[in-house]
């Protein structure tokens, strides 16, 4: 038999997701050279993208570009997409060790951490995931409903996803009308009461974990106001020592910014966005089943033993009235089937990308890229060094015959097996009917697309 990867016996792989570290992963098995390679790209939605598609923002188009470069990777010969194809459904580990070399996990982290104050599990409470994916058009997240006529609205966590979830609930419907905001939620966005927005930060200016254009925005919003309370955009001794120290560009604009917007007259637009730092949710209130407050505590910012700074709560506390708070405090990952999961990271098992078992050793033949594989960190490009790692590992270990033995390493073989488990898989073909149904109907109301949020409505289009 010839060596694996050569054009007689193509070194063959399956990604299971089709997010930007799934496509990275594609575009650096690409750049091998001498290397021929068979990749089948697997993923539980009709559509491909992942977060691209379903997390970042609709009023951020020009992030959603990168989906050019990904549908380049697509039109390799050797690139298939299998869409509406689960691992662990209609897919296992067996199946694929029968027909691929190497698996690669690239699934992201779906689930939202926890608080773990009491009440988070009223009504009323909300992770930001759910309400992210409502208003991109994730399909099973497409009948979520929010309780928009509050007037208060708190979003617990001060990275850039509460960024993401105070723009759409403080802009304008004309301002999100020209989006791919999902129809339902500009629709029911259209009827929102919300007046006041609080993020609470539990750490200071210099610790917020939003980046410098992000925080930019906030203040350009047509019918909103953003507020910093003086007090709070103060930096304290510590922070300014590792800013000095550091002098991390991004930290010294978010504080610069920050301290302008807390400096800013109120120019009484209808809504108002309160940015506070150095308060920690303690319980949110119940009333009727549902919340009716959120109860905070003001932070002291204590240097631990390993320097850093960390939220030391006071005594001094404070009551917003509110049925309506997002849960913003980072993504956890989920775990697989017959793959090593660490739980206390919420990550696969691996080092560097290969997976490992609980004694550290290698499993042969899976591999891992993207938050699954580091945790929820980073820009989309951060995915990019992520997946070209883990593919030299896997260069690597193609080299010392580290590998699955498939019985069967035929594309043809392996599409029949899918076909034969998920006869209703979406190919890239198909997917490309779709994106230009979207596209068209986008193109009619002046919008970047018009989404599908329902899986039927997906395959209609695709079948068409
Ligand atoms: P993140 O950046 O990790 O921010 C999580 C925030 O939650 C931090 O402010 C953290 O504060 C806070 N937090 C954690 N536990 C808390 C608790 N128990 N109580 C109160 N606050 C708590 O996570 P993310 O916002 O979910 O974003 C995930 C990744 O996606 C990030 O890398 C982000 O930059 C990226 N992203 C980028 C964009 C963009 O580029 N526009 C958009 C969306 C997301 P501490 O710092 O004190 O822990």
């Amino acid at each position: 038999m010839s060596a694996v990867g050569t054009s007689e016996n193509p070194l063959r792989v399956a990604i299971i997701g089709s997010g930007p570290s799934g496509f990275y992963t594609v575009s650096n098995l690409l750049k091998q050279s001498d290397l021929v390679v068979e990749m089948d790209m697997f993923d539980r939605l009709p559509t491909p993208y992942g977060l691209v598609r379903a997390g970042v923002a609709p009023d951020h188009q020009k992030d959603k570009s990168v989906t050019r470069a990904y549908e380049k990777s697509a039109a390799n010969p050797g690139f298939r997409f299998f869409g509406n194809v689960e691992y662990g459904t209609h897919i296992h580990l067996e199946d694929l060790k029968q027909h691929y070399h190497q698996v690669m996990f690239t699934t992201g982290s779906p689930f939202d951490r926890n608080l773990g104050v009491t009440g988070e599990d009223l009504a009323g409470s909300h992770s930001a995931t759910e309400f992210v994916a409502w208003y991109n058009g994730h399909p099973d997240f497409a009948d979520r409903q929010f309780d928009l006529s509050q007037e208060n609205v708190v979003v617990v966590g001060i990275g850039n996803v509460a960024m993401d979830v105070a723009r759409i609930l403080c802009k304008t419907v004309d301002e999100l009308k020209v989006t791919d905001i999902a129809d339902h939620a500009l629709e029911a966005l259209s009827q929102s009461k919300v007046k006041n927005v609080y993020i609470l930060g539990r750490r200071g200016p210099a610790q917020a974990a939003f980046t410098p254009p992000e925080i930019k925005e906030m203040g350009e919003f047509a019918e909103a106001d953003v507020n910093i309370l003086p007090g709070e955009a103060v930096i304290d001794e510590h922070s300014q020592n590792q800013m000095d120290a550091d002098n991390d560009k991004n930290v010294l604009k978010n504080v610069e910014t920050i301290q302008s917007y807390a400096a800013r007259p109120n120019a009484g637009k209808p809504r108002q966005l309160h940015i506070r730092f150095l308060v920690s949710p303690t319980e949110l209130i119940e009333e009727a089943g549902a919340v009716s407050a959120l109860k905070l505590v003001q932070n002291d910012l204590l240097m631990d033993d390993r320097g850093q700074l960390k939220p030391v709560a006071t005594d001094r506390e404070e009551v917003i009235p509110t049925g309506l708070v997002f849960r913003s405090v980072g993504y956890r990952g989920q775990p697989l089937p017959d793959v090593p999961f660490n739980e206390s990271w919420g990550t696969i098992a691996n080092e560097g990308g290969r997976a490992v078992d609980a004694s550290g050793q290698q499993v042969v033949g899976l591999y891992t890229a993207g938050w699954i594989k580091r945790g929820p960190s980073g820009v989309i490009g951060t995915n990019k060094t992520c997946a070209q790692e883990t593919v030299g590992l896997m260069m690597e270990d193609l080299q010392a015959g580290r590998l699955f033995e498939p019985a069967d390493p035929g594309a043809d073989s392996a599409l029949e097996l899918i076909r034969s488990r998920q006869p209703d898989f979406v190919s890239f073909a198909d997917w490309k009917k779709i994106d230009e149904a979207e596209v068209a109907e986008g193109a009619r109301q002046s919008r970047p697309r018009v989404k599908m949020t329902q899986v039927t409505d997906m395959l209609d289009v695709a079948r068409s």
